[in-house]
C-alpha cells in the first residue's frame, strides 16, 4: 500500500476551460500514471475499511475512472450515474446547478439498491450539486448514502454546506 504521494503533482490546472475566468483540474495526468491510480484506491480502502459498504456509484465521466478501480479494490458492484439520455431501459433523472450552468443526471432503475449503503465517487467535488443530486437518485431507489469520496475538493465552493449531512473524504483541497 502506497501512504504518501504528492497528489497535487499530478493534477492539471488549465486556466480558462471550459470558459474564461475558470480555472480547470485535470486529472487526466493521474490517469497515466499507476502509482497514483494505485494511491487514491489504497486512500480508499483504508478510508473505508471499517465502514459497511455495499457498492459504489460514480458519476459520467471522470469519476468512472476512479469509480470502478475502487468498486473492483472492493470487490463491490458498481453504479453508474450518467448525463440524460444515455442509459437504456427504465431510468430516474434528477436536474441541479452546478458550476458552469445546469445538468440534469440519471440512472437505471434497480431493485439492487434497496437497503444498500453505497459509496458515491467522483473526480472532484466543487459546488457539491452533483454529488447531492447523484445521493438523492440513490435515495430514491432506496440506497443509503452517507459517505461521498471525492480526489479533489474545492474548499472555498463551500461544498462542505451543501453535503453537510454526508461524511465527505477528499485527497486533496484547493483553498
Ligand atoms: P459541483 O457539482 O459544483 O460539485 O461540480 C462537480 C462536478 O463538476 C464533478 O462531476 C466534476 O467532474 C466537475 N468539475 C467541476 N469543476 C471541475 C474541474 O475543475 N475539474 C474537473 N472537473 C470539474
Amino acid at each position: 500500500m502506497s501512504l504518501s504521494l504528492n497528489l497535487d503533482t499530478y493534477i492539471g490546472k488549465i486556466p480558462n476551460f471550459p470558459k474564461e475566468g475558470i480555472l480547470f483540474y485535470d486529472v487526466t495526468p493521474m490517469l497515466q500514471a499507476p502509482e497514483a491510480l494505485q494511491f487514491i484506491v489504497d486512500q480508499c480502502l483504508i478510508t473505508y475499511k471499517n465502514t459497511p459498504i455495499d457498492g459504489i456509484a460514480a458519476l459520467e465521466a471522470r469519476g468512472f475512472y476512479f469509480g470502478t478501480l475502487i468498486a473492483l479494490a472492493m470487490n463491490k458492484p458498481f453504479f453508474p450515474i450518467r448525463k440524460a439520455g444515455k442509459l437504456p431501459g427504465s431510468t430516474i433523472q434528477q436536474s441541479y446547478d452546478l458550476e458552469y450552468g445546469t445538468a440534469t443526471i440519471e440512472m437505471q432503475v434497480t431493485s439492487n439498491l434497496q437497503g444498500k449503503h453505497l459509496l458515491i465517487v467522483d473526480d472532484l467535488i466543487a459546488t457539491g450539486g452533483t454529488l447531492q443530486a447523484a445521493a438523492q437518485l440513490l435515495e430514491q431507489q432506496g440506497a443509503i448514502v452517507q459517505h461521498l469520496f471525492g480526489i479533489i475538493g474545492l474548499s472555498f465552493l463551500n461544498y462542505r454546506k451543501v453535503l453537510q449531512q454526508f461524511t465527505i473524504q477528499t485527497l486533496i483541497n484547493y483553498d
